[in-house]
């Protein structure tokens, strides 16, 4: 058992309430550390130390700038293992997928922006005979970023890497589920001698801790990443103070295979994207929509491979799918199980917690479960379920896939699976969706924007987004 701190103007402090909250093991179900149930007051000290922060931060050069993210990335990589283990321990994920998707990817998070700043450019308009405008993109001030649990240190550094690059001072709030790997960061910070107050992360409960960051008046921009009923009350409370908002919120991804697919291509991917961290990714397709003349054959050979994706010890190399984050999480996962039941669904593998002995005969583990039989519109096929479970079912035109894949209230990704050049540019014009892979998944390129329409957010992370999200635009126009 240990304690996860604070880390606030450079020092790893405890809550000064002196309450903590207990941090669980999902493999095991068993509490492993405790973390600080911060409140306002945490808030209010990490705000302070970020803007005392500021001036000295945002007059840097960018180079110098620049440096310092590349030396968090690098100690990140030399640390790879230790962080690994430490995010599979908290979030139940498969080792090898944070030692080779998760922690690789917070290393690239912070390589990226550290070049990326330093070609970012501002733009000039000139009136001919009248004058130029210029536009100055300056950093905002103390910016906010929380983040949610199922790629923790992943899209935390998705957030802070381009805010530190902009010039911006961070208060950081990650998922009390999962707060281990932040507070590895912050060890990294002091490891490094990262300039105090420039990053503070507040451990904590979301409506304790993160609410008090996007009330607070001095925190002048909020970006958030989670589910879409905690994103409608951020902007609720944010909106009415003018703050700038990236909200990055749930999904109901379609995947949707025509008869003329590449088909094992198709399928291995359709395995990894439906359940890759236990179905937990934001961009996992958890609708699965088959041409008919391939839906049976799709049906025995999908089954077949999902039956056999080993549900094991995360901390085990051979293990595919490990425990999913929380007891209550598993919990709502089985009960849209039932659901699917009640709705007429045909559990055709899976649908049950499974078993793993041992150390994980406590765990929170769910079998893959493929559901079929159910209308494109009931609830199970309408909700986020954000598990290992996904529902078939067979289109037999375009038209009718296009609208059963946007009839959901979210628009975050959508796969398709064609060799039809034409049908894939028709189909991913008309997909309501912010994310469009053909013939892939999961492909990312930093550089490109990313985000969802409807109810799966507001704004765009990701390259030149980013910056722009995290800077302010000032116009100057000169006379002649
Ligand atoms: P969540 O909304 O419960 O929590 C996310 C973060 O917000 C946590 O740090 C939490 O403590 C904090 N929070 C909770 N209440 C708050 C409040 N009132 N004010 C401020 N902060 C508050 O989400 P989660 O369960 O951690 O994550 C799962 C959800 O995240 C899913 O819906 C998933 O689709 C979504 N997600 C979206 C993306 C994307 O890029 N669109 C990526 C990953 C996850």
């Amino acid at each position: 058992m240990f304690t996860i701190s604070n880390f606030i103007g450079g020092n790893i402090c405890n809550p000064i309430s002196g309450h903590y909250l207990d941090n669980f093991e999902p493999a095991t179900g068993k509490v492993y550390s405790l973390i600080p149930d911060s409140d306002h007051n945490d808030v209010a000290v990490a705000v302070e130390a970020a803007q005392k922060a500021f001036p000295y931060w945002s007059s840097l050069s960018i180079e110098t700038r620049s440096v310092w993210l590349i030396k968090l990335a690098d100690k990140i990589e030399e640390h790879l293992e230790q962080f690994a283990e430490a995010e599979s321990k908290d979030n139940g994920k498969p080792i090898t997928l944070a030692r080779t998707m998760d922690i690789p990817r917070a290393v690239s998070n912070f390589k990226f922006f550290a070049h990326a700043i330093t070609q970012f450019h501002s733009e000039s308009h000139h009136m001919e005979g009248v004058g130029i405008n210029y536009t100055l993109r300056q950093p905002i001030g103390v910016v906010g970023c929380i983040s949610p649990w199922n790629l923790p240190l992943y899209l935390l550094t998705w957030k802070i890497a381009p805010a530190l690059a902009a010039g911006n001072t961070v208060v950081a709030k990650p998922s009390e589920i999962t707060p281990y790997t932040a507070f590895l960061l912050s060890k990294v910070c002091q490891e490094i001698n990262f300039p105090a107050g420039v990053l503070n992360f507040v451990h904590g409960l979301g409506p304790k801790v993160g609410e008090s960051i996007c009330v607070h008046p001095s925190v002048k921009a909020i970006s958030f990443t989670g589910g879409t009923s905690t994103g409608k009350r951020i902007a609720s409370v944010a909106a009415p103070m003018f703050k700038k908002l990236s909200l990055e919120l749930g999904g109901k991804n379609p995947n949707i295979i025509f008869a003329d697919c590449d088909y094992e291509e198709m399928l291995a991917t359709s395995v990894r994207s439906s359940f890759a961290n236990q179905g937990q990714i934001c961009l996992c397709g958890s609708r699965i929509f088959v041409e008919r003349p391939l839906y049976e054959k799709f049906k025995t050979d999908f089954v077949a491979r999902v039956s056999k994706l080993q549900v094991g010890d995360p901390m085990d190399n051979n293990t595919k799918t490990g425990a999913v984050v929380s007891e209550a999480h598993m919990n709502k996962v089985l009960s849209y199980i039932e659901l699917a039941k009640a709705e007429g669904g045909t559990v055709i593998t899976g649908g049950e917690r499974a078993n793993v002995p041992d150390r994980c005969a406590e765990g929170w583990f769910i079998n893959p479960t493929v559901i079929e039989g159910l209308a494109y519109n009931c609830r199970t096929n309408q909700e986020e379920i954000f598990g290992p479970i996904v529902t078939i079912m067979p289109f037999d035109t375009e038209e009718e896939v296009l609208m059963y894949a946007n009839s959901t209230d979210y628009g975050l990704a959508a796969t398709l699976w064609t060799q039809n050049l034409s049908r894939a540019h028709r189909m991913a014009e008309k997909l309501a969706s912010g994310i469009v892979w053909v013939n892939c998944w999961l492909v990312r390129d930093l550089r490109t924007p990313f985000g969802g329409v409807k109810n799966s957010g507001v704004g765009r992370e990701g390259g030149m987004e980013a910056l722009h999200f995290f800077t302010e635009a000032k116009n100057i126009c000169i006379s002649y």
